[in-house]
Order: structure tokens, then C-alpha cells, then sequence
């Protein structure tokens, strides 16, 4: 790929003219640095504020304002059924059937809910294999459940890690580790882009291994979700659960998703904790003893839809709708494969690409560690009004969302690495 690619500005800005997605940058705010739009790159982090998003606002506190609790049937998106405006963007996004998607809670707390309904630790089986390194809430959450079933962390939780001297996780390893403990384990629960390497897992053979074990398969998707296209019903994940305020631009703490594939939600007596949000919506306000989920994802839904936390995620799929997923991965793998190509170009500064090198094992992130100066280039980026995401003892993660970067935003932050020390 690399030899398509210049390490010049001009090269950079013709990239943005012949781009057909560079209209969506216009779409969002970027925050102001000296007067001027900073470069951005930590969409990996806190996706950027569509403009849509403040009228969209609006139109809920005008419905408040003039309906109140009329609101819940007569707003111009009413609040009894708001959950429902998320099915179609999100099927999309995470490749499954419109009723095997809904948005609720937080996604640490849904991460909580769904293995509440899909880890049930038996004497045989009760182990939970995850990667090592991930994000510590994901750790806190499957250590706290592994004791609330009154098990041995130490014991229950498998962490499979880079080989001695590697940065990456081997999937063979992972694969093994599954095969070997095929008899006790319960649970598979894998980052789908690891937060840290920005390594891309191959959900579908990880799930296949899983199912031959009979294990469950659960995903976190927090740095895949509106990033990577996946296939979650075909590839037959049983759970998977993510947040929208990273690449889906909902705004922080904006409301979580949850994938639940049809063959549980069909079973309205598959375990869960319930409210009267998961509760058939005709019987809901009959306020009857005896819950009855929904037949779907959305029976997981426990609490009255919060509105103000999901508002802006829906304003914000209306533009991933102007596209596709697809469509914004063919041009996340050329932007990130621009800047890594320009990295390479780099013989000034001593550093390291710890993502892996092919393009479908990661996104749009690539995470750089810097053997020295980390700190010091790090604000040196900050200086020029580029803002990226540090991480002691040297990591710099970068991350082009193709929604809103272009290739000459690459281009300038390979230019600072450029003239560091010069
Ligand atoms: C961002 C992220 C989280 C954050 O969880 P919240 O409950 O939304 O605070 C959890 N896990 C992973 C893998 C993440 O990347």
C-alpha cells in the first residue's frame, strides 16, 4: 500500500479532495486552540459533538417544555418508545438483526448485567478467559463477579499475554488456552480492540472456539463500535456490549449498547435482572403483577428511557445513516495507513508502532511508544494545537476517526514528529 502514499502536504490535500466522505468533517465542532480548530485524534477517547446534536437537544426540552408528561406519547420522538430510533443505525454498525440491539445503563453496568445473564460458574465450569492488559473497568467488573459467586479470582480468571518480549497478543495462543480448559471454562470475554495496542481480535474464530468449548462467547466492543465493521450475528456472538461517546460520537457518558443474539432474547425466561422498561410495552403502564420481557434485546432494558442521555448519540447516527460502516473503514484503512506510512519515513526520533502492521487486525488507532522524550513530544504536539492521548511510561495513542479527520491532519502531526530536535 505504501508506495501509493507521499510524505508531502500537497499529496495530503489531494487525498481530501478525492475523499467522497470529507463533507462529514464540516459536521462537527472542533475544539479552539490559539483562535483555530485544534487537530484531533482522540476520537478513540471522546468522539467530537455533531452539530446536529444541540437542536436535536432542543427538540426534547421544547416536548418537556410544552407536553411534560404528554411527552412519553406525543413528543416528535416519543419517549415511551425512544430506545426504538437505535435498532436500525446500530444493526448496522455491529452487523446483527434490528432486534438483537438496544441502547440502556453505562457500559461497565450492562457489561455487569449481561454476565449476570450469561455467567453461571458451575462446580466443572466457571472459568473466564480474557486478554491481559484490558481495560481495567472490564478487570474490576469480572474480578467483583467472579467473588460475588464467592470463586477465586487468582483461579477463575485467565489472562492470556503477549509472548516474552512481544507486544502483541498471539489469537493462536488464545485459541489454545480455550481448547485447554475446554471442560471448566464458562466464559469468553474478549476486548474486541484491545484500548491500549489498538489490536483488532478475529471475533469470529474466537467465538467458534468458544462455542466447540462450550463456553460463551461476550464482546466488549467500547473501540469498535462505529470503528471496525463486524458481523456479530453471523459470526454468532452470544453477548456483546459497548459505549457511544468513542468512535460513535454520543457525548460523554452517553448511553450504552447491548447485543443480545436472538437465540436468547427469544427465550423471555433466559436469566436477567428486570424493570418495567424490558416489559412488554402494551402491558407496561397496566402495572401487573409478573414480568414478561420483550421478546428481543430491548427486554434487557430496566429503567425509563434516559432521554437526555441518549439524545445525542441519535443525532449522531443520523450522519453514520448518510454513509456506511464499510465505507468509513475503506477510508480509516488508508488514514491510518497514511500516517503510518509517514512514521515510517521518520529516522529522528526512537519509536515503536506497538499496533500490528496488517490492516485487519486493527482500526483506525495506531498506538506509538516512545523509548524516550514521550513526555517531551507529547507537548510539543499539545503546543501546535494537536491534541492525542498519553499514556505513561511513553505511549502516544493516535487515532484518525475518518468521520471528521483528513489526511492533512496526518500530515501535521507527522510534521512535528519531523522537526523534533531539529
Ligand atoms: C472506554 C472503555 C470502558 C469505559 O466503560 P464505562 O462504563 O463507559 O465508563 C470500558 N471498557 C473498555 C474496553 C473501554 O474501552
Amino acid at each position: 500500500m505504501s508506495n501509493q502514499f507521499h510524505a508531502t502536504l500537497g499529496f495530503a490535500r489531494q487525498k481530501d479532495e478525492a475523499d467522497p466522505l470529507s463533507k462529514f468533517r464540516n459536521e462537527f465542532y472542533f475544539p479552539q486552540y490559539n483562535g483555530k480548530n485544534a487537530i484531533y485524534f482522540c476520537g478513540n477517547s471522546l468522539g467530537l459533538q455533531p452539530k446536529l446534536v444541540k437542536g436535536a437537544i432542543e427538540q426534547e426540552l421544547t416536548d418537556w417544555q410544552e407536553l411534560a408528561v404528554g411527552g412519553y406519547l406525543h413528543a416528535k420522538n416519543p419517549w415511551l418508545y425512544y430506545q426504538h430510533n437505535f435498532n436500525k443505525p446500530l444493526s448496522k454498525i455491529l452487523g446483527c438483526l434490528e432486534h438483537e440491539v438496544t441502547v440502556m445503563n453505562t457500559l461497565t453496568v450492562n457489561l455487569h448485567l449481561m454476565m449476570l445473564s450469561f455467567y453461571h460458574p458451575t462446580r466443572e465450569r466457571y472459568k473466564i478467559l480474557m486478554e491481559a492488559g484490558a481495560f481495567p473497568s472490564d478487570q474490576y467488573a469480572v474480578e467483583t463477579q467472579v467473588k460475588f459467586h464467592g470463586l477465586d479470582p487468582g483461579e477463575a480468571i485467565i489472562e492470556i499475554s503477549p509472548r516474552q518480549g512481544e507486544k502483541i497478543i498471539r489469537e493462536e495462543d488464545i485459541i489454545e488456552s480455550i481448547k485447554k480448559n475446554k471442560n471448566s471454562l464458562s466464559l469468553v470475554l474478549i476486548g474486541g480492540i484491545n484500548y491500549y495496542s489498538g489490536q483488532f481480535f478475529d471475533l469470529k474464530m474466537i467465538t467458534e472456539a468458544a462455542h466447540k468449548a462450550g463456553a460463551i462467547a461476550g464482546f466488549d466492543l467500547a473501540h469498535v463500535a462505529g470503528n471496525v465493521p463486524i458481523q456479530l450475528h453471523d459470526w454468532d456472538a452470544d453477548f456483546a456490549v459497548w459505549c457511544s461517546y468513542k468512535y460513535l460520537n454520543g457525548g460523554p457518558g452517553a448511553v450504552g449498547g447491548v447485543y443480545v443474539h436472538e437465540r436468547y432474547s427469544k427465550n423471555i425466561n433466559q436469566a436477567r435482572l428486570a424493570g418495567w422498561w424490558g416489559n412488554d410495552e402494551a402491558a407496561r403502564f397496566k402495572m401487573e403483577k409478573g414480568f414478561i420481557a420483550k421478546p428481543d434485546a430491548s427486554g434487557w432494558n430496566i429503567s425509563t428511557a434516559q432521554v437526555f442521555n441518549m439524545v445525542a448519540l441519535k443525532a449522531s447516527l443520523e450522519l453514520f445513516q448518510q454513509t456506511t460502516i464499510e465505507s468509513l473503514s475503506a477510508k480509516s484503512k488508508m488514514l491510518t495507513g497514511y500516517l503510518e506510512f509517514l512514521l515510517q519515513q521518520l529516522s529522528n526520533i526512537n519509536f515503536e508502532i506497538i499496533t500490528p502492521k496488517e490492516p485487519k487486525r486493527r482500526g483506525a488507532q495506531l498506538s506509538l511508544f516512545f523509548k524516550e522524550k514521550g513526555k517531551e513530544i507529547h507537548q510539543e504536539m499539545a503546543g501546535a494545537g494537536i491534541i492525542v492521548d498519553y499514556r505513561e511510561p511513553g505511549a502516544i495513542r493516535v487515532a484518525p476517526a475518518p468521520m471528521y479527520n483528513s489526511f492533512e491532519d496526518v500530515f501535521r502531526f507527522y510534521e512535528i514528529l519531523k522537526n523534533f530536535n531539529e
